[in-house]
């Protein structure tokens, strides 16, 4: 920890007070955590906020501006909003569901889509607006989420949850996700989830031109995100990479969540599955992949001189990963990958704290390199700046820095959980805890404030999810399919050993419709 407050930037222009008052003066902290380009640490700092964006940053012994609106951050660490980089959202209204919570997540997915097909819009704005209440008490202020179940006839899934998202005033990154494979052409889904490329392709473009705001600041941004390679035809991943080109905008899917993948790609493609991500051409810094827990180092390399990002689940991989299932954090970074954090839906995980995810990949670097690989400062670098990273936002979210947004968490490091830890408030925000947000600020406004949602209509928000819950959660009769071992989210099933067959071909083999 230092202080170097002297150094602190000030608003520009030769008289600081000159945009004065601001917005909002976040002050009073133990410790301001900035995240900026030289990582200051400031005792006893303030942050201001104008127009949405950072508009000064100082320590004790600077002007303190005057402010419409004061939030008192005393006993806390302030950090920049952290960055969720892969979500399911909607799986809320099916947590912890126990007919499934015994299974591989195969079995686990088999068991729910029949549930999911009763998925409308109502459900989806409803999950939404929870899900992302959950997130703000959790730190977060930029999420993702991947929606990547549209059954047929449901109606505009992706457009109610970013109004729910507009409404709460949360900083949005929703991606159209899509699956085309259903079983009855040797995927894994049921007919009723599934669309086909052009639909697909159609609804990604309309979503883009109604949401998609590539602006300094954006609150809503739109990407494009077919669940896997290995869930969607490789056409699809082709189609996919050239629209987002044309719109500019960035992809998104899951990869090597599982050494099976492997096995799978070998036996399809004649390639492995980094191989076959590079053959359809996402192999750029559009991408960001979810989990990417069995690149070898030779893929990790080719992915981090691409600049290919990573969102790392670490609850997600120790619920369901199996085995082996340590990402390879250290080496990705090291290779030049930018790697964020992700809760993974309320599937693999059933919670959706960040704080608690970047515990667990602290704890998870400790394992995987030793006590020394990953302290709470790195993780608190990937659960921001690893996050704008991702998003295609550095710079901009994730830091705390003067024409940033003003993003910002108030974590208050007091009570019984945190006595005696008094020597690092960084490594006592992670090392000690649970803690939750005291405020949660997004673009200079309030989402948490005093540790309570700003929002009103919680109870009656809670009520209408409960009443979706339980319609999606009753039984449908639908028996799950005898499925093989081998069992990840994003790998298509390998029980049609004609299908197998007749689409093997070279990596990158697009064409085939034997699917
Ligand atoms: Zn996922």
């Amino acid at each position: 920890m230092s202080d170097n407050s002297a150094d602190i930037a000030m608003p520009s222009g030769p008289d600081p007070t000159a945009h004065w008052p601001v917005d909002l003066l976040v002050t009073g902290a133990e410790l301001v955590a900035t995240m900026d380009d030289e990582r200051r640490e400031i005792a006893g700092g303030w942050v201001a906020v104008t127009d949405g964006l950072v508009s000064a940053v100082g320590g004790p012994g600077d002007p303190t501006p005057q402010a419409v609106k004061v939030l008192r951050a005393d006993g806390c660490l302030v950090t920049p909003g952290l960055v969720n980089t892969h979500h399911h959202i909607y799986q809320n209204l099916t947590r912890s569901y126990r007919a499934a919570n015994e299974g591989s997540l195969f079995t686990w997915l088999t068991t729910l889509y029949p549930q999911w097909a009763r998925l409308d819009e109502e459900a989806a704005y409803v999950s939404a607006w929870v899900g992302l209440v959950e997130l703000a008490l959790g730190g977060c202020t930029t999420t993702t989420d991947h929606l990547y179940v549209h059954p047929a006839g449901a109606g505009d899934l992706v457009s109610a949850e970013i109004e729910a998202a507009v409404e709460l005033g949360m900083r949005f990154h929703p991606t159209r996700g899509s699956m085309s494979l259903s079983q009855k052409d040797g995927g894994l889904p049921p007919d009723s989830v599934v669309q086909d490329d052009d639909t697909i392709l159609a609804d990604s473009q309309r979503l883009v031109q109604r949401w998609h705001d590539p602006s300094h600041g954006a609150m809503v941004r739109v990407a494009l995100a077919p669940c896997s390679p290995f869930s969607v035809t490789p056409e699809l991943m082709v189609k996919t990479a050239e629209l987002a080109e044309r719109l500019d905008v960035r992809l998104h899917t899951h990869l090597a969540e599982d050494a099976d993948e492997d096995t799978f790609a070998a036996e399809k493609f004649g390639c492995r599955t980094v191989e076959h991500f590079e053959a359809v051409g996402w192999m750029s810094d559009r991408s960001w992949v979810a989990h990417c827990i069995f690149p070898n180092q030779a893929e990790v390399t080719r992915l981090g001189a691409a600049g290919v990002g990573a969102a790392h689940c670490p609850s997600s991989n120790m619920m369901v990963g199996g085995a082996g299932a340590l990402a390879p954090v250290a080496e990705m970074r090291t290779a030049g990958m930018k790697v964020g954090l992700g809760c993974d839906g309320s599937a693999s995980s059933d919670a959706a704290s960040l704080w608690m995810e970047a515990r667990n990949a602290m704890l998870l670097g400790k394992l995987r390199h030793g006590p020394a690989a990953m302290g709470a400062r790195t993780a608190l670098e990937i659960a921001t700046r690893g996050g704008a990273g991702c998003l295609g936002r550095e710079g901009e979210i994730g830091e705390l820095s003067v024409g940033a947004v003003g993003d910002l968490v108030c974590w208050p490091l007091e009570g019984v959980r945190f006595a005696g830890a008094i020597s690092d408030p960084i490594d006592a925000w992670l090392r000690c805890g649970p803690v939750d947000a005291r405020h949660t600020v997004v673009a200079g406004r309030s989402v948490v404030e005093d540790g309570a949602p700003t929002a009103f209509g919680v109870d009656e928000m809670l009520a209408r999810h409960r009443t979706a819950s339980e319609r999606i959660q009753a039984p449908t009769g639908a028996q799950p399919l005898p499925l093989p071992e081998t069992s990840r989210e994003s790998v298509v099933p390998t029980t049609d050993s004609r299908v197998v067959r007749e689409s093997a071909g070279p990596c990158g083999q697009v064409g085939v419709r034997e699917w």
